[in-house]
């Protein structure tokens, strides 16, 4: 490109010299013929003949002359017969010598067939004075052109090859350095950051790509850097449970990770870059951005999930206002937490207070009841007075077994007493179980017996804690089994485990009732189970006995035929003793 620039440039630089050179030599010419024309002219007032001056001039000066009159008559010609020549009036060059005393013309010549220069000059003054042309071929004159433009075209050539070399140089030294410094930039800027580049010389370029590399090599531990921070925070962001969103005052998300996505029941893809009230329609979260201008503190809602059809789901979102002082924009951080579970233990909570206050009420509301009788003068009536305190009795009684199982339940669920553990044989402690209930069993007419095991079943647990969730099985079975029934308690390790087993032939319990006998309060039959002094409570703690043990607690059951309730622990890992 820039070698076909030159080589345009050159040719047009020779074309205009060649022109202007051509122009040159013919004024040169013309000036010369007019001297040579002068020179005739003074010389002719010397000689006599005109015939002889004009050979005599034409053989010293090399060229044609023409010995004119003023009326155009040709006096004499150094190259032809002045008598056989027509008059020279109407010739351009005798014209203008005649007018203006000196006239020039090129043309081609009848006489000598070849194109002429043509000089005429005259004394204008002199009425009489003959006019004397000078000519010469203008071959002549091409012929010097041809000596001065073979110079020029050599001289214009070897510029030329000078030029070239020095581009080259140039090209060499200079600019390809610069080319692959440019492309390396490119490449950077593109986000290459691997380019080096390699360039052996000590000069100011060296040094230039010595720093250029070094630049390369700080910019790539730089951005090195930063994409390992930006990786840590998208690790972290996409593996926190909990959903983060960056959202700007017209509700535009900028950002937002998987857990967002996932909690909020849309596509990754679907949040980042809109609206969230295009993505997400949920009225509580659109109030909250419809806030967040004035929004100056963290502000928590709860909602209820409808999206996740028929279960429900609880969602927190904490929206922290962030001033974005570069930008001058208003974002905040909304973060978006599953708080179905705390919602659900709040719930229980207040469940549990509420039926706590209600079952602590009725025996104490009884107690005054019949205290408030006897004082009224009820007290003096032996016949009243005896089933009146008996009253009191069982309602004291039930009131202290539920303060009880309450305390119990809340010790079991804090983790207190877990270290106290020991390994004992389920066997003997069914059997001691059943020891205590024979003679409950037996009055109540149902047979109570263990179905026991070849060998101890041991288990690592804590005495007090099982022996109570053995008791709430034994008593709830011999409670719900008529009389003539049968109670049979099972100690045994199968290839899961260890299992405590407590089967009986009473009434069973309804299918949809089974899955919730575990919870507290929660009873089939509540006047029956008050009757027999049941607190509702004796389940929840067998549940929770198991759970601590690292077990679980089944139950099976069939109205009108009788139930079974089975806890399933782990076995016992066998002690090492080194030896
Ligand atoms: P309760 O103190 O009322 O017995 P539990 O938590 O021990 O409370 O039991 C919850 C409910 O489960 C009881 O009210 C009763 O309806 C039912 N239940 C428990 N054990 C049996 C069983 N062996 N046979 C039939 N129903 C039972």
């Amino acid at each position: 490109m820039n070698a076909a620039a030159v080589v345009a440039f050159l040719i047009i630089t020779s074309a205009y010299l060649e022109l202007e050179l051509k122009g040159l030599l013919l004024r040169e010419s013309v000036r010369d013929l007019e001297t040579r024309a002068y020179l005739v002219r003074d010389n002719l007032k010397d000689l006599q003949s005109p015939q002889q001056a004009v050979a005599l001039a034409a053989e010293s000066s090399g060229s044609r002359i023409t010995l004119i009159e003023r009326s155009g008559t040709v006096l004499a010609d150094s190259e032809a017969l002045a008598g056989e020549m027509e008059s020279h009036l109407d010739r351009p060059e005798v014209r203008q010598a005649l007018e203006a005393g000196v006239g020039t013309a090129q043309r081609f010549s009848e006489t000598r067939r070849t194109d002429f220069l043509y000089v005429a000059v005259t004394e204008r003054g002199d009425a009489n004075a003959p006019i004397v042309r000078v000519a010469v071929p203008m071959q002549a004159i091409s012929t010097r052109l041809n000596v001065v433009r073979g110079t020029l075209y050599i001289t214009v050539g070897v510029l030329a090859l000078v030029g070239f070399a020095l581009s080259f140089v140039m090209a060499t030294y200079m600019v390809r350095p610069m080319e692959a410094m440019r492309d390396a930039a490119q490449k950077i800027a593109r986000g290459d950051y691997e380019v080096k580049l390699e360039l052996d010389r000590r000069d100011e370029f060296g040094q230039l790509v010595e720093a250029f590399n070094s630049m390369g090599h700080e910019l790539r531990n730089r951005v090195g850097q930063l994409e390992s921070n930006r990786r840590e925070l998208a690790t972290i962001m996409d593996n926190m449970a909990e959903g983060l969103l960056l959202v700007e005052a017209g509700g535009n998300v900028t950002m937002a990770n998987r857990a967002a996505a996932e909690l909020l029941g849309v596509k990754d893809r679907e949040l980042v870059g809109r609206a969230l009230w295009e993505s997400v329609r949920l009225p509580e979260v659109d109030d909250l951005l419809a806030s967040m201008e004035k929004l100056e503190e963290p502000r928590r809602v709860w909602f209820e999930d409808r999206t996740h059809g028929a279960q429900r789901r609880v969602l927190q979102v904490v929206a922290t206002p962030l001033f974005d002082t570069a930008n001058g924009k208003q974002h905040a951080v909304l973060l978006v937490s599953d708080a179905t579970e705390d919602q659900k233990l709040l719930e229980m909570r207040q469940d549990f207070v509420a039926n706590v206050s209600h079952e602590l009420k009725t025996p104490l509301t009884s107690i005054s009841a019949y205290v408030e009788t006897l004082l009224d003068g009820a007290a003096g009536d032996e016949s009243v007075r005896i089933p009146f305190l008996r009253k009191i009795q069982v309602n004291a009684t039930r009131l202290s077994k539920l303060v009880s199982d309450i305390l119990n339940l809340s010790r079991l669920e804090s983790g207190v007493g877990d270290e106290s553990r020991q390994q004992l044989d389920l066997n003997a402690m069914a059997q001691a179980c059943i020891n205590k209930h024979r003679e409950a069993a037996e009055a109540k007419g149902v047979q109570l017996s263990l179905l026991r095991a070849p060998q101890p079943v041991i288990a690592l647990v804590n005495e007090e804690d099982m022996t109570e969730a053995l008791d709430n099985l034994v008593v709830n079975a011999i409670s719900y089994t008529p009389q003539g029934g049968k109670v049979e308690v099972a100690a045994r390790r199968t290839d899961a485990g260890l299992q405590l087993e407590v089967k009986d032939t009473g009434c069973g319990i309804p299918a949809e009732a089974l899955p919730r006998v575990f919870e507290r309060f929660y009873r089939v039959d509540k006047a029956r189970s008050r009757d027999l002094g049941g607190t509702g409570l004796g389940l929840a703690i067998v549940k929770h006995v198991a759970i601590k043990h690292g077990g679980r607690v089944d139950a099976e059951s069939e109205v009108g035929k009788g139930s079974t309730f089975r806890i399933s622990l782990p076995a016992p890992q066998p002690s090492v003793v080194r030896v």
